[in-house]
């Protein structure tokens, strides 16, 4: 039988909504809770995390929603209003996540919350450590949690730990603009294995370690750590594809497939959290430079921006919302004509017939991050693609352009370029397109979410069989 699994993320996979007086706890979804949802329910496990916003609720409903999450054999972690804004907020969101994605020019001047990243990231540890049973493989997640390995390795010296960094790990000079810059890595080389996106992301961290402690990874990516060995791996994380391909074949998403399409205008998508890493700015310079550059593009081409609000009560975001909102508004005074708008710009979150249906109309998707850990977007594009057709414009700083190398792959700082990427899209050749768009489908069926998640979970159960 498989071992029993403990999943550790920040955010529980689920919603708590209040519907006619009662807390409904639904599952959500997304890359993570997809991935592992076939581990937690084939192993009978646990899932420890934050389940959102949970401290307006009267005693009664709180109860009902944990024998709601005990059901689904969910643990919650619930974090104070002022450890949601330390905690989350300022250290994970305003600090860890700038310097992960190569934004120092986004951190705030000053920095409070370490001690309570430091204090949440215990009570994760400490819940772990309340419910293990020996023989349990534990898997913890993301930039929240750093920390957590090594908190957790204290408490059970041979638990079975797996760490995975959803976000890329920064060139070292970055990372370490951080003052606590060794107690991070220390909290992350607590685990025995430590996975990361991409063969850079590993490499950046290998050469951290080897700067901040002298330790060295062998041609296995194993790092002998104290009286520990660690082992580094490289595990993109995808989609569901399958689920994707037959999702998209809906009726519903036929016909409003059929309504997004135009003969006479070609179709550009955009779909983001509104987040600066996303590359927006340049994204929207970039249509503003085609339409320069070859004119005869335009009210033959029009571009819908979604743009997912995310974040607002972090200050970089709230400025960053303004930016982009301004920047909208001038191209489309500068270029609009009274029959047509350049940018359709969508600030709110769309459902899921309505982005299945604009991954099967796009004749161009844009998907040009400055510096994205994976970007699952540009997986969900091909695999919703089940014609064949479309062509991915792909950021070469985003994790995904390692394994999509048929997309047209951009330097999203190249405004320039980008633009005459999308000219290239825009006039490729239906059978170019058709044979890029098979590989890519291809190559996102090949390796699903459910292997990134099986591949992982392997290695560290078949680690603890060789000691
Ligand atoms: N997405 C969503 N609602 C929307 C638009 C997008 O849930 O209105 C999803 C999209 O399908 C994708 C995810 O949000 O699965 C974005 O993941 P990605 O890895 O591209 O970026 P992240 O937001 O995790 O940085």
């Amino acid at each position: 039988m498989d071992a029993r699994l403990l999943i550790v993320s920040n955010r529980l996979p689920v919603t708590v909504t209040v519907e006619g007086g009662h807390p409904v706890v639904c599952p959500s979804v997304g890359g993570l809770a997809t991935g592992l949802q076939a581990p937690h329910d084939r192993s009978g496990g646990l899932w420890i995390g934050w389940p959102g916003a949970v401290e307006g609720l009267t005693p009664e409903m709180r109860a009902d929603v944990d024998r709601q999450l005990d059901a689904m054999r969910a643990i919650p972690i619930c974090l104070s209003d002022r450890e949601v804004t330390l905690f989350y907020e300022q250290v994970s969101n305003a600090v860890l996540w700038p310097i992960c994605h190569d934004r120092i020019d986004r951190l705030p001047l000053h920095v409070e919350g370490w001690d309570v990243y430091e204090s949440v990231n215990a009570r994760f540890a400490d819940a772990v450590a309340e419910h293990y049973r020996a023989g349990d493989l534990v898997w913890v997640h993301d930039y929240q949690l750093l920390r957590v390995p090594a908190l957790l390795r204290e408490r059970i010296p041979d638990a079975r730990i797996g760490f995975f960094l959803h976000v890329p790990f920064p060139n070292p000079e970055i990372f370490f603009t951080l003052p606590n810059r060794h107690w991070l890595v220390e909290g992350m080389m607590g685990a025995d294995l430590v996975g990361f996106h991409t063969r850079r992301y590993h490499g950046h961290f290998r050469a951290a370690l080897r700067r901040l402690f002298s330790v060295e990874a062998d041609n296995t990516g194993t790092v002998r750590w104290r009286s520990r060995r660690v082992k580094l791996g490289v595990f993109p994380i995808s989609i569901d594809a399958a689920d994707f391909a037959s999702r998209a074949a809906a009726p519903e998403v036929t016909r409003k497939t059929k309504e997004y399409t135009s003969s006479s205008m070609k179709l550009l998508v955009g779909i983001d959290r509104l987040d600066y890493s996303k590359g927006i700015p340049r994204r929207l310079m970039a249509l503003k430079r085609l339409l320069a550059l070859h004119p005869e593009w335009r009210e033959r081409v029009r571009l819908i921006q979604v743009a997912v609000p995310t974040r607002d009560r972090v200050d970089a975001y709230r400025r960053f919302r303004r930016e982009v909102s301004s920047l909208v508004g001038q191209i489309n005074g500068e270029l609009a004509s009274p029959t047509w708008t350049p940018i359709q710009y969508i600030h709110r979150s769309i459902p899921s017939d309505v982005l299945l249906a604009l991954y099967r109309a796009a004749d161009v998707m844009l998907v040009t991050p400055l510096r994205d850990g994976m970007n699952l977007v540009a997986k969900e594009f091909p695999a919703a693609r089940i014609d064949d057709d479309g062509v991915l414009i792909l950021s070469e700083f985003a994790g995904a352009a390692d394994e999509l190398t048929d997309a047209i792959l951009v330097n999203p700082y190249d405004v320039d370029a980008t633009a005459e990427a999308i000219h290239r899209a825009l006039t490729m050749e239906a059978g170019e397109r058709q044979h890029r768009m098979k590989r890519l489908r291809q190559t996102v069926q090949a390796f699903d979410v459910h292997r990134w998640a099986s591949t992982f979970l392997e290695e560290l159960a078949g680690m603890k069989n060789e000691e």
